[in-house]
């Protein structure tokens, strides 16, 4: 399907701009590259696309509504034969993520989802959904508070207390809401970012919350990655608030915040809280203003920027004004 077929997955125009391009080639796959990369190469040489040898992605960004993909994008099928394939080839790294659970970065992870969840939820909650969050980590501080943690994920549970409900939102019961509902770091691998939104709210009570935190990645310029695999979409607040208009739902907060990664830089992220309401929510696409200021920042979003990731915007401001790395 070339770039002009597809469709934006939140607005569904196809109104695309280029930014960039990236190649992949299957013989790199010998060279020495990281475990984690290798990994991921391939299931796209061997999975996605078994019979190429190369593998051109488009970069692009939605006119509309400033959402960043590649193209073509991966279907749904794509995605669960990537998480097959994976789950058959990389036992080990499970195990390693699974003995973190407990660390104090987790636990300190845990405790500030909890508080920007218990500062937007105005009438309480006790029932709590986890959807996606691997082991279920993410409830260790909801659950210290006596909440009834449910989890959603193919993983099993790490925490005792944690009920794990199925391995996909289709194994809950049609009439099962939650007060809040935790989507942290698993819309950026979705083919429909958008119909999960959906699915998220239709499963929280009427005036229950959903919060969602993604990855901020679009500043780092396209291709992001060294492979393509992991991340399909690349999100600001703008296309996060806008998305979760479009699924019906109330944005009460929407905010840039930084993320310790589990291999311990600090990554930007969009962090956002919705609510269920009974009202009918107008969702606009609000152009592509905050991507292009990300592709191109001036000095302005540096030091914005600088504030939330130190590090890495040095990084890149040595990167842009030609100092070595
Ligand atoms: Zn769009």
């Amino acid at each position: 399907m070339s770039p002009d077929e597809e469709v934006c997955p939140l607005c569904q125009e196809a109104n695309w701009q280029i930014i960039g391009e990236g190649d992949w080639h299957r013989d790199s796959m010998a060279a020495d590259l990281p475990e984690y990369v290798k990994q991921r190469l391939d299931v796209l040489f061997n999975v996605w696309y078994p019979k190429s040898d190369s593998v051109r992605l488009t970069y692009a960004v939605c006119r509309c509504c400033g959402f960043v993909t590649y193209l073509p994008r991966p279907t749904n099928e794509d995605l669960d034969a990537k998480y097959r394939h994976l789950s058959q080839t990389v036992k080990a790294s499970h195990g390693a993520e699974v003995s973190t659970a407990g660390s104090d970065r987790e636990k300190e992870r845990s405790r500030l989802v909890y508080r920007h969840v218990s500062a937007h939820a105005a009438d309480g909650f006790k029932s709590v959904l986890d959807f996606g969050g691997g082991d279920g980590r993410l409830m260790h501080a909801f659950l210290a508070e006596g909440c009834d943690c449910t989890l959603v994920d193919y993983a099993e549970p790490a925490l005792e207390g944690v009920r794990k409900a199925g391995n996909t939102l289709d194994e809950l019961k049609n009439e099962e809401t939650f007060d809040a509902i935790v989507c942290s770091h698993v819309m950026e691998h979705l083919a429909d970012p958008l119909q999960m939104t959906r699915h998220l709210k239709d499963y929280s009570r009427p005036g229950g919350v959903v919060y969602i935190e993604v990855p901020m990645e679009i500043w780092k310029r396209p291709p992001i990655h060294s492979e393509p695999v992991t991340h399909v979409n690349f999100f600001t607040r703008s296309t996060v608030r806008f998305m979760m208009e479009s699924a019906g739902l109330t944005v009460l907060w929407c905010v840039l915040g930084s993320h310790h990664h589990p291999l311990g830089h600090r990554t930007a992220v969009v962090r956002a809280v919705g609510r269920r309401d009974e009202a009918q929510i107008k969702a606009r696409p609000s152009g592509c203003g905050e991507t292009e200021m990300l592709l191109h920042p001036g000095l302005r979003e540096y030091v914005q920027y600088a504030r939330v990731v130190p590090e890495t915007m040095w990084r890149r401001m040595k990167g842009r004004i030609g100092l070595s790395h």
